[in-house]
């Protein structure tokens, strides 16, 4: 049975690419009733952080991947001697060397860097010594088939392929061995990874082989791009998983908009439920091409998703941003507020700005929404809706019907008679249909509102 992995370095916030990823290798060991390993590649020290690592594992359970699937986490650092062992085997068998090349060595000898290593040391038949590093001896003819499912069988000739360090001179093991003797040690069958590590396989095909194991069948899976084709990166977008979940994307939104990156399910169409992504989803379809990151795309799907939540759950996800905002949201006011406001949210942040009316003593004005609502005769139909509501039975429609009254005295459609109530009230043009907000603060509070925005 198929036995995936997902292995990310710690060394910062959890990517989004790391994310769609891991979700990829989760859906495919699902499907097969197979293992998706966490592996923890931590063994570049001075780059890793506990805390990025604690990142990982926080972020793939709200992702929902902590599953009967789920294996690990394993940490690379912990099979130290599995590697060493490996790169002794090599030795012995005379697919490896060492060799006493210092960059700058191979820089004189072949005048340009990028060239790789110049194959110097291959046959002097160094022993172990100080400065000394093992190289792989790459095979000097023939060709490197790789298997993925993505982008077919990419060919590689061998003479290109340099020979490669596989323990540096102080005896730590780089990337190349490490993943390679981990991912044969746990029984790995399908590397399904970035694109970016492409140009690894062939060379991890090599170690493979000479580790006496049939290789893998890969899987690289393409770059994401933000909208001018640029490859996300932390610089310029937001790519850590945490910000998307801070700013109120739901998990499965979240996963199911992942799952589209580089992918697309039968039928045209963007929100899918987890049981059809994961009954449809295969490698095979997956397109090699970028896959752009579309955060307009993200939050309509995510805004889909918050409409389709079960108002007690809508209610209980606003929470953390009712906790933290700056006052007090009482607890039954807010669930008279909540079906208002499900249908008027992207992400869940917005909640704070759509409601922090309710629960102010007085709503916050700024300049713009202020000099916008009271524009015209504004005045006028402030105090005609104080004269109209102060004896009003106060329901929704009541209070719309005599404030369509008041407009039409004005001349005014209720559009615009309800502009100047709207930024009296909330402090805003925009926001919860207005009449059932009145109803919900009250008589009180509507009226000592309007009073207040008129003098
Ligand atoms: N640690 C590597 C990375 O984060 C893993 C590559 C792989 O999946 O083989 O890029």
């Amino acid at each position: 049975s198929i036995r995936v992995r997902f292995a990310p370095s710690p060394t910062g916030m959890f990517h989004v690419g790391g994310a769609r990823s891991a979700l990829f290798n989760w859906v495919i060991a699902r499907q097969s009733g197979g293992v998706l390993v966490l592996r923890i590649e931590d063994t570049d020290a001075s780059r890793n952080s506990p805390e990025w690592t604690a990142g990982i594992i926080r972020a793939l359970a709200w992702l929902g991947m902590d599953d009967e699937q789920y294996e690990g986490p394993y940490f690379q650092s912990a099979g130290a001697d599995k590697h060493q062992e490996a790169v002794r085997r090599l030795l012995e068998q005379g697919r490896a060397y060492y060799c006493g090349c210092t960059r700058d060595d191979v820089m004189t000898r072949t005048g340009d860097s990028h060239k790789g290593y110049d194959g110097f040391c291959r046959d002097r038949d160094l022993g172990p010594g100080e400065g000394r590093a093992v190289r792989f001896r790459t095979p000097d003819e023939g060709k490197t088939t790789v298997v993925d499912l993505i982008r077919g069988e990419p060919i590689f000739e061998n003479a290109l392929l340099e020979d490669f360090v596989i323990a540096r001179a102080n005896g730590s093991v780089p990337f190349l061995l490490a993943n390679a003797v981990d991912d044969i040690e746990q029984g790995i069958t399908h590397v399904v990874r970035g694109e970016e590590h492409l140009p690894n396989a062939p060379k991890q095909q090599l170690l493979w082989d000479a580790l006496g194991a049939e290789p893998p069948i890969w899987a690289h899976v393409p770059v994401i791009v933000n909208e001018k084709r640029q490859k996300l990166s932390k610089r310029r977008d937001k790519v850590a998983l945490e910000d998307y979940q801070a700013e109120g994307y739901l998990a499965e939104a979240m996963r199911n908009y992942l799952m589209l990156l580089g992918w697309a399910p039968s039928g045209d169409r963007e929100i899918v439920p987890w049981d059809v992504i994961e009954s449809e989803f295969r490698l095979e379809n997956v397109n090699a091409s970028p896959a752009f990151f579309d955060v307009k795309k993200l939050r309509a799907i995510n805004g889909e998703y918050i409409r389709a939540l079960p108002i007690e759950r809508f209610v209980e996800e606003c929470g953390p941003w009712l906790r933290d905002a700056p006052w007090e949201a009482d607890a039954g006011v807010f669930a008279r507020l909540a079906p208002l406001a499900q249908t008027r949210l992207a992400v869940l942040s917005e909640i704070t700005e759509l409601v922090d009316f309710a629960f102010l003593d007085e709503p916050v004005f700024d300049e713009a929404s202020w000099a916008k609502g009271m524009k015209g005769p504004a005045a006028e139909i402030l105090a005609a809706a104080e004269e109209a509501y102060r004896d009003a039975p106060w329901r929704a429609e009541e209070l719309k019907d005599r404030l369509e009254r008041v407009g039409t005295a004005h001349g005014l459609k209720l559009g615009k008679a309800q502009a100047p109530v709207r930024v009296a009230v909330t402090g805003r043009t925009v926001g919860l249909p207005l009449f059932e907000s009145l109803e919900i603060i009250g008589r009180d509070a509507t009226l000592a509102r309007i009073a207040a925005a008129r003098t």
